[in-house]
């Protein structure tokens, strides 16, 4: 089963942009995975083939018009989430992402201007999905973030390089840090526990560097996730 990737855009020449370099782009062309940029304004309506109108009860912009939408969105229906890019939605995970990289591939509506009309929301079943607390002046970005992530965990992407299992939030925690050659740079050496060849006692540093950069860092992460807690020391002593 291969993934596909079906994008609904105004500006299908934007794909696959980045996506068509690196370990992505070679995946492409391999065949591990599909893409398919469909232009949204091939389902306008009218002579001028328009796909937006002003907003109902006034204010700045244009909203992209729900019958144009749903259109786009019947011509490629076929079982695979369909997900729209909005700030509205539920921030992106990786465990979405997880999810969606394990099933058929996914159709991923970009908006532009003010937004989709909301009963687009309510006729299709169309998950909103936000990739972050910002605004960008489209979805376009947004898609080639979710499709990047999703991408990379596809078999065969990332080689043996890694599974991707250690990576930042695979357990509600950020990664450790990194480092190599040169051990000495400007003054500053590389952890000497990283050059002992003590396999348990790297493991055990690169534990307690995740806990405690996710504490500084993302102290909302540590909140959210009992993972987290459980595989802290101190969280630990505090359930008992
Ligand atoms: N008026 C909207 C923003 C529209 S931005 C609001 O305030 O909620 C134009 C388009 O960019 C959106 O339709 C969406 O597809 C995309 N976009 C902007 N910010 C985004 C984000 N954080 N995540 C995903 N898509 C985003």
């Amino acid at each position: 089963m291969t993934f596909r990737a079906t994008v609904l855009t105004l500006y299908p020449d934007m794909f696959p942009g980045p996506l068509g370099q690196s370990l992505a782009g070679r995946g492409l062309s391999e065949g591990a995975w599909s893409l398919e940029a469909r232009n949204i304004r091939d389902h306008a309506i009218d002579k001028h083939r328009t796909v937006d109108d002003t907003p109902a009860g006034g204010g700045a912009g244009m909203v992209l018009r729900c019958d144009v939408i749903a259109a786009a969105l019947d011509a490629v229906a076929d079982g695979r989430p369909m997900l729209a890019m909005t700030p509205r939605g539920a921030p992106l995970t990786q465990g979405r992402v997880r999810e969606l990289a394990a099933g058929e591939g996914a159709i991923i509506l970009c908006g532009r201007f003010e937004g989709f009309d909301e009963r687009i929301f309510e006729a299709r079943t169309v998950e909103p999905v936000s990739i972050g607390d910002y605004v960008l002046s489209g979805g376009e970005l947004g898609a080639m973030v979710l499709l990047d992530a999703c991408v990379r965990l596809l078999p065969g992407i990332m080689g043996a390089a890694s599974s991707g299992e250690e990576e930042s939030f695979e357990e509600g925690l950020l990664e450790y840090p990194h480092y190599t050659r040169p051990v000495e740079w400007e003054g500053r050496t590389i952890p000497e526990v990283l050059r002992s060849g003590d396999h348990a006692k790297i493991a055990a540093w690169r534990k307690q560097r995740s806990i405690d950069d996710t504490r500084l860092r993302r102290p909302d992460l540590i909140e959210c996730h009992g993972g987290a807690r459980e595989a802290s020391p101190s969280g630990a002593q505090r359930k008992k």
